[in-house]
């Protein structure tokens, strides 16, 4: 049984002034594994009070500083892998080929932006203009519970390379993940207060950062819903905001695709992190030429994405992370019947043989149309619908009747044909016969998949202000 019992401020682990103690549970097994000592509003203010004082010399670093300070964070990470690959497991049950594919990327971010910065031009001459680039202030990193690693990294590699101080305030269930990563950033030797972090609930600390008047962002990743909220308080003092928000991904079959490797890959990326990912394709448009085809095809890759145990490197979907998701999930599956899809596989209750633990059985819908509360609401889970389309505008249409934009895929044999679909689908990505984007890509979404966008120039130029003095 772990006790987490410190916050990490001014370069110190501490114990909060909050006395709240929550368990932490391993969805596997339902079992506390652990408790964490959250932090309250005193806490969060005094995060934001050594963020502040340390913005003071930080904002005015050289760029050498700034790389080699990004160097040590890479260096740090890189060495506390396999902790937090195992952290991601225990917490909430990251399957093997999600931890090894995807926590890699979090050093390699830092590398990226120290990479970025030698090149970088802070001060540039357009016009009669000095155009300077600066730190716009002391930002607010929030973050959920999925791949917390990841979307910590991305956010604190553009801050840093932008000379912004930072407190993160991590999901109140990623409490494991968040004590290794501080480890990490702590034996990175930065300056005191330059990363500051807080796990707390959300409407306590997270409150008190997304309306402190001496926050000038907030980079937020998590649902469209606590987006909004937080649109709202940030609203008084006018803070600079990114948001990463929720999602209902189309995976475009057109009627040239090659269905025996497009759809194993629209299914993988589908039940992507147990279903539990923003930019998953967790709507099928098939050609309803082909939907024979496409459900043959589905019904042969689906003994691939076999739910078990997320330890076992065998297994492709584990279970979600809570009771309440379990809960939320079984809700979804029950509405798809009672809204007249068809189940093509899965269903409610348990996958067979595994009586504990929050395991849902992969499912799939067929007889969906898009007006279905199935097809158009987030559902984070392994739960897909497939939808029929008559011809690529049919497809395009379906698949920009949604909320939200955030990645698409289209699969075709002809690339050509592929590009002018792609470019007509409103995402942030739209990725062409793939399921994720190179590192080099813009992260973000448009419509109610969020603000603003990460990765490369655009995470460091989120952290960055634009001024300029003209003679
Ligand atoms: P969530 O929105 O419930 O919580 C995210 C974070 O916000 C947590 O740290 C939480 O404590 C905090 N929070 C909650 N209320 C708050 C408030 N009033 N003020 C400030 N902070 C508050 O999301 P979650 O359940 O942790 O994660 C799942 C959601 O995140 C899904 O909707 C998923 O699509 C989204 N997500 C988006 C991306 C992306 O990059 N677009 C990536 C991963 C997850």
């Amino acid at each position: 049984m772990r006790t987490i019992d410190h916050v990490y401020i001014d370069g110190q682990f501490v114990i909060p002034h909050g006395t709240e103690i929550s368990p932490l549970y391993n969805p596997a097994t339902e079992e506390v594994i652990g408790r964490v000592r959250l932090a309250d509003e005193t806490d969060a203010h005094a995060a934001v009070a050594a963020a502040k004082r340390a913005f003071a010399t930080f904002s005015r670093t050289s760029k050498e500083e700034r790389i080699a300070l990004l160097h040590r964070l890479s260096a740090s990470f890189t060495e506390r892998l396999d902790d937090l690959k195992a952290a991601m497991t225990e917490e909430y049950g990251a399957v093997r080929g999600i931890v090894d594919g995807l926590i890699p990327l979090a050093p390699g971010m830092f590398d990226a932006a120290a990479k970025l910065l030698e090149d970088y031009e802070f001060t540039r001459t357009r016009g009669t203009n000095t155009i300077v680039m600066e730190p716009l202030g002391v930002a607010a990193v929030i973050t959920p519970w999925n791949l917390s690693t990841v979307f910590i990294a991305q956010k604190l590699a553009g801050a840093i390379a932008a000379g912004t101080t930072v407190v993160v305030k991590p999901s109140e269930i990623s409490a494991i993940q968040t004590q290794v990563l501080t480890e990490a950033i702590d034996a990175a030797d930065l300056p005191p207060g330059v990363v500051n972090i807080v796990t707390g609930r959300g409407n306590v600390v997270g409150n008190v950062l997304t309306s402190h008047p001496d926050i000038a962002k907030v980079g937020f990743t998590g649902s469209t819903a606590v987006g909004q909220q937080i649109m709202r308080n940030a609203a008084e003092t006018f803070k600079r905001l990114t948001l990463e928000l929720g999602g209902k991904g189309p995976s475009i079959l057109l009627d040239d695709a090659d269905l025996a490797s497009a759809v194993p890959a629209a299914l993988a990326s589908g039940f992507l992190n147990n279903g539990q990912t923003c930019f998953a394709g967790t709507r099928i448009l098939a050609p309803r030429s082909r939907l024979d085809e496409v459900v043959e095809a589905i019904g042969k890759a689906m003994p691939a994405f076999r739910v078990g145990d997320p330890t076992d490197p065998a297994t492709a979907v584990g279970p979600v992370v809570s009771q309440q998701q379990f809960d939320r999930v079984q809700h979804y599956i029950r509405l798809g019947q009672e809204e007249g899809a068809q189940l093509l596989t899965g269903g409610p209750g348990r996958p067979e043989g595994l009586a504990k633990g929050w395991y849902v059985r992969p499912t799939v819908f067929t007889g969906v149309t898009n007006e279905m509360r199935v097809a158009r609401e987030e559902i984070f889970g392994p739960v897909l619908v497939v939808i029929p389309f008559e011809d690529d505008d049919e497809a395009v249409s379906i698949a920009n009747d949604t909320p939200y934009g955030l990645q698409a895929q289209v699969f075709s044999s002809d690339t050509e044909r592929a590009r002018g679909v792609a470019r007509q689908v409103q995402a942030g990505t739209v990725l062409i016969n793939r399921i994720f984007a190179d590192d080099e890509a813009p992260f973000g979404g448009i419509k109610q998949s969020g603000i603003g966008r990460e990765h490369h120039t655009y995470g460091l130029e989120a952290y960055l202000e634009p001024r300029a003095i003209s003679e």
